[in-house]
């Protein structure tokens, strides 16, 4: 069959490589569509990985095989399915407590189309493992291979969501409206918050809109007068900070720190879903919280360069230094975590007891994750699809591989 096979920084090849052999209670699925995710991205783009792997989680497909024993659990051959890669234990110290992320099983990937584990969509044929098939879910006729595909992302949001301690109509700052920042302001507005998105792109904004941010504002301060115009002409001339001893801290980008003083009625933001991977934006939003409130990592995936495998001096040739932004570059005031009691959270990846509430919320359309596709490249052009995710442009969003 063939695959795309990663062979180090920036190398992904198409290759010929054998369909994966099946065992007991296992399946064997013909990938349809895969997602191009942002942690396969950075694998790729800094070696975190040792090679050869096979990437690609976000995957739907058509059953193809079946092991022996696995037709009692009620799977045939020809089911649409999306998959679902991790999945915990539920039994250990950790699963106990809910972090389902941090459980040795749930690191182990069950999902390969051959060599180490990665998830293996971006080939033609995977093997899903038995301890993964409580998380694959059936795709009804009406929804698409790719809305399949899209159960696993919007799965680590709800996630991140949950974490979130909101009263109906809480005001909440998504901070980058690319496909993430987008599922987030949907499923935020689903559980009755309200959002203050924001972004670079207008496309984006404008997307964000439709998705039921109910401010859109363009953190580019420059541009932002025009973008926020209407929300400012609606909230009034009183909408700028009268107040100078307000509890937000005076920004310099004045048109978002109205917004949110006037939907917040000075109190500050509920919470901040941070999904761009910026310490500039965390430490802005962080001085917007109310007290209190809540600022939710979402995009700082990348670990520092001492916790880097390789150390401080593995980085490779061409790596930008600036992408290495999760080490704290500004100065944190502690007693905002103390005494103003802000929490700083972060979520990653799945919870797949979250599962079926994500397949509802996909499959019924309430998210609309087709409206955040905008491209699906033929396996054989995996390395542009990965391209193209790295390094947005104002028309791109989701990117799909599909075959
Ligand atoms: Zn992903
Ligand atoms: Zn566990």
């Amino acid at each position: 069959m063939r695959a795309v096979v990663y062979h180090g920084v920036n190398d992904l090849r198409l290759e010929t490589v054998p369909v994966p052999r099946i065992g007991p209670g296992e399946l064997l699925v013909r990938v349809a569509a895969c997602g191009v995710c942002p942690t396969d991205i950075k694998k790729i783009q800094y070696g975190t990985v040792p090679p050869p792997r096979i990437f690609g989680h976000e995957t739907a497909g058509v059953i193809a095989k079946l092991g022996s024993g696995i037709s009692n659990l009620g799977w045939k051959l020809g089911d649409r399915v999306a998959l679902h890669h991790h999945v915990p234990c539920l039994d250990c110290h950790f699963c106990r407590h809910h972090a389902f992320a941090q459980c040795a099983t749930y690191k182990r990937t069950g999902i390969t189309a051959g060599f180490e584990p990665a998830g293996g969509g971006y080939a033609e044929y995977v093997r899903v493992m038995p301890f993964v098939l409580p998380g694959v879910v059936k795709i009804p006729a009406k929804n698409s291979f790719a809305e399949g595909a899209l159960l696993e992302p919007v799965n680590t949001v709800l996630k991140a969501v949950r974490r979130l301690d909101l009263l109906p109509g809480d005001v909440v700052l998504v901070a980058g409206q690319g496909p993430i920042g987008l599922m987030f302001t949907r499923l935020l507005q689903l559980a009755g918050a309200r959002v203050i998105a924001t972004d670079l792109m207008p496309a984006r904004l404008r997307l964000a809109k439709k998705f039921g941010a109910q401010w859109t504002v363009n953190a580019s301060s420059s541009r932002s007068i025009g973008t926020v115009g209407a929300e400012v002409t609606r909230l009034g001339p009183s909408a700028r900070p009268r107040d100078p001893a307000s509890t937000l801290n005076p920004q310099p980008s004045t048109l978002i720190h109205c917004v949110i003083h006037r939907a917040t009625r000075g109190h500050g933001l509920d919470a901040a879903v941070i999904a761009v991977p910026s310490d500039a934006v965390v430490r802005q939003s962080l001085a917007w919280l109310r007290g209190g409130g809540q600022l939710m990592l979402f995009a700082h995936t990348k670990r520092n360069s001492l916790a880097h495998p390789m150390g401080e001096g593995g980085r490779r040739p061409g790596e930008d230094s600036q992408k290495s932004t999760s080490t704290l570059n500004f100065p944190l005031d502690l007693a905002s975590i103390c005494v103003d009691e802000k929490d700083l959270l972060g979520s990653y990846s799945s919870d797949f007891t979250l599962q079926r509430e994500v397949a509802r919320l996909v499959f019924s359309r309430q998210l609309d994750v087709r409206q955040l596709i905008s491209h699906s490249f033929p396996l054989e052009q995996t390395a542009a699809a990965v391209a193209l995710a790295a390094h947005p442009t104002p028309d791109s969003l989701k990117i799909l591989v599909t075959s």
